[in-house]
């Protein structure tokens, strides 16, 4: 029987388990390792720090999902992997593996930027449950005690999805209260134009987006890199000061340190087509933790997304490859990653699709509808009923 390690109990860490579990059956002992034994669906923070969504409607218990497809769970974090002699060091453990496979997404390099951060530093952020949660309190407050609002990314981020969705929503939920003259809203990025989004905009993105502010009155400022945070005020590296009330900016993104020794300087692990190492053949990695380099230089350095839709995508090649490994079988062909983006808009939404994901594509295409809502919507009631059940065939 093959041992089978993975880390990571999210989008790409369920969807492999499930999957390797669903291939391979008996043959092989399928553990997976996280730090955290919730799944939380990353995409509806921003509804939950809007106050539309509570932290028990969008949460599963990782140890509660996989025990019954005959899934191992061990709550806890990776220290190192050792790839030579294979196997992973946790705080107690050492755990042997034939194959591992990484998913143990960014980490969120907030001392990169003094006074970034919930933590340590005056700012706020929309990518852990815990730090969404934080964020619910201070937006209650801004609309108890309206001032100045700025959202966006510093430099090295790598999602910027959810501060475009939470400019959105918080530009609507003011207006639907009579009160968006009182919080100026100011949009503050690395990327190179309004609707780059890493990856060199999808169709329409930026004249939509443009337009969209325009019309909203939300300010912008991008190509801009953040030199330190104090309370009250953002300086960025060409000595611009920002004054805020509330600021959700998103951190530079790392991989976690325990996988750090196998990627690249910033901790990303490079792969082939098929999500395996490219100098450890029975190591994989899939999502966020895995390297896909920019698709053009910026002026400000910022990261390709990995998105949840590719990264379940990347999850079902790299099992899909041990799985033709363990059986002796010719391995699936090696796809293009391609992206479908649902961007909630407050009072519409986006629909965004890019084939492959990176420039030049098959398809690019950026439409706007509240027909996009009512699927984003459907796909995280889908989604979190494929996850509890381990349907991860489903697509
Ligand atoms: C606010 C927000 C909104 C988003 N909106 C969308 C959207 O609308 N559509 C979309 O497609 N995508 C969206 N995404 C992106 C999507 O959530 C990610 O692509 C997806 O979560 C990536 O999955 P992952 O498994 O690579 O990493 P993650 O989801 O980050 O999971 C990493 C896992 O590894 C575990 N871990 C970390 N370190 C260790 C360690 N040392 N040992 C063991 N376990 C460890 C963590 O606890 C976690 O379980 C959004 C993300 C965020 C944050």
């Amino acid at each position: 029987m093959k041992k089978i390690v993975v880390l990571g109990g999210s989008f790409g860490g369920l969807t492999a388990a499930f999957e390797l579990k669903r291939l391979l059956g008996k043959e092989a002992d399928v553990t997976v390792v996280s730090d955290d034994d919730r799944f939380v669906f990353l995409p509806s923070l921003p509804w939950l720090i809007m106050g539309w969504r509570k932290p028990e409607d969008i949460t599963l218990k990782v140890s509660d999902i996989l025990k019954p497809r005959g899934i191992e769970f061990i709550h806890e974090a990776a220290k190192q992997v050792d790839p030579e002699k294979s196997k992973v060091i946790t705080a107690t453990k050492e755990l042997p593996y034939d194959y591992l496979v990484i998913s143990t997404g960014p980490f969120l390099s907030f001392d990169e930027i003094p006074g970034l951060g919930p933590d340590k530093g005056h700012t706020d952020c929309t990518f852990t449950l815990d730090h969404a949660t934080g964020t619910a309190q201070k937006w209650k407050r801004i609309l108890a005690e309206p001032g100045p609002i700025v959202i966006g990314s510093s430099q090295m981020v790598s999602c910027f999805g959810p501060s475009y969705e939470l400019v959105f929503e918080m530009d609507a939920e003011l207006r639907r209260r009579k009160m968006r003259h009182e919080a100026p809203i100011l949009y503050l990025t690395s990327e190179p134009y309004l609707g780059h989004m890493g990856v060199g905009g999808l169709g329409r993105s930026r004249r939509l987006f443009e337009d969209e502010f325009a019309e909203r009155d939300i300010k912008s400022l991008v190509n801009q890199a953040i030199e330190e945070v104090t309370p009250g005020e953002i300086k960025l590296k060409d000595g611009t000061t920002i004054p805020y009330k509330l600021a959700m900016i998103a951190p530079p993104f790392k991989g976690v340190p325990a996988v750090m020794p196998l990627g690249n300087p910033r901790g990303f692990i490079p792969v082939d087509k098929n999500y395996r190492h490219t100098k450890y053949k029975n190591i994989f990695a899939v999502g966020v933790t895995m390297a896909i380099a920019p698709p053009e230089p910026t002026p400000v350095p910022v990261g390709v997304p990995k998105t949840g839709f590719m990264t379940v995508k990347m999850a079902k090649t790299a099992a899909a490859t041990i799985h033709a490994d363990i059986k002796n079988i010719t391995p699936p062909a090696a796809a293009e990653i391609d992206v479908v983006c649902l961007m909630d808009m407050g009072n519409t939404a986006a629909f965004m699709k890019a084939s492959p994901v990176l420039p030049p594509r098959q398809t690019s295409v950026t439409k706007k509808g509240i027909w996009a809502k009512w699927m984003k919507v459907g796909f995280e009631k889908y989604f979190l009923w494929k996850m509890k059940n381990g349907m991860s065939n489903l697509p």
